[in-house]
């Protein structure tokens, strides 16, 4: 059945981004993404090293802005406002989570929503709420909607099933799907009967972060499968939340892990990034 590669997305949606990319160039601005790290997490490098090569990739500068683990909050905070008021900045991704000695939450009242490009200010989580497209969803909830809309999918009336209801990815997913005029239903670890509830959707949503968790027996023939898990199986393998193995022979079309929704989420960041730089220079 059709494996829906990232990558193609991605490539798909760069297009028009290098072409506004070039526009604000032309007009003497370089759209730039500040990426704040704290401490050496080696998912978070990771992370870092994808989104740096998409805005390569994108025409869009990168700036590592990465702080010792035992920074103190006041520190932190005043490093992040000095980011948050430099104007060569457009946008600001902070990679999470922060250490636990540091709190995120003075930054989410902090952060220029206009610069919000992952969506942690209560701003940017009102206008999803509210579909005001003048903001920001986080990337990879949006990068779930850019991969439904390359597949040329029409929502409208579509059961959507998201599995997780995090504020970064699930919820805001939800929110996503539901301005689409699909039928949303949020599954979660208190959700009765899962497979069953899950089975019944037209497009599964797998955000849960627990290996291989989503069977055969969550899916059916027809059925869309987009897999934003992150994780390591028994050998140690990066894998999905869905058993992809033995999904995959079953349904209409699936993302794989590695080389699904992660290629789309670091070209969201970059599309947000281009709008960002065009909101802040209007
Ligand atoms: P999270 O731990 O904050 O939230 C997980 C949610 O899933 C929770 O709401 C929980 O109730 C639900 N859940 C967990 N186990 C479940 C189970 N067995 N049955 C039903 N519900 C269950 O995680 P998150 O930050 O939302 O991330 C989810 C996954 O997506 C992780 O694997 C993460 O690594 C991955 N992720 C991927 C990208 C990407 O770019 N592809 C970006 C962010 C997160």
């Amino acid at each position: 059945m059709p494996v829906i590669k990232g990558a193609q997305v991605a490539e798909a949606m760069g297009e028009e981004i290098i072409k506004r990319a070039e526009a604000l160039k032309n007009n003497g601005i370089e759209p730039c993404l500040a990426i704040i790290r704290v401490g050496e997490d080696g998912s978070q490098l990771s992370y870092q090293k994808g989104a740096v090569k998409r805005m390569d990739k994108n025409g869009i500068a990168c700036r590592i802005c990465a702080f010792d683990e035992g920074i103190s909050q006041a520190d932190f905070e005043k490093e992040f406002s000095k980011i948050n008021n430099d104007s060569t900045v457009h946008g600001i991704l902070i990679l999470q989570p922060l250490p636990k000695s540091l709190s995120i939450e003075p930054i989410k009242a902090m952060i220029n929503p206009l610069k919000d490009v992952d969506a942690i200010s209560p701003m940017n989580m009102y206008k999803i709420l509210a579909n005001d497209k003048t903001g920001f969803a986080p990337c990879t909830a949006e990068g779930v909607i850019e991969i439904l809309d390359w597949m040329g999918m029409d929502l409208t009336g579509k059961k959507c099933k998201v599995i997780g209801r995090s504020m970064i990815v699930g919820k805001p997913l939800a929110l996503l799907l539901l301005a689409r005029n699909a039928t949303v239903t949020v599954c979660h670890t208190r959700t009765k009967e899962l497979a069953k509830e899950a089975s019944e959707a037209d497009i599964l949503i797998a955000a849960a972060g627990s290996a291989k968790m989503v069977k055969a027996d969550f899916v059916k023939e027809g059925m869309t499968v987009i897999d934003v898990g992150i994780n390591v199986d028994e050998n140690g393998k990066l894998c999905g939340d869905v058993d992809f193995e033995n999904v995959e022979p079953i349904v209409e079309n699936i993302t794989p892990v590695p080389g699904g929704t992660g290629a789309v989420t670091t070209s969201v960041l970059a599309k947000h990034v281009v709008k960002a730089a065009e909101m802040l220079n209007n």
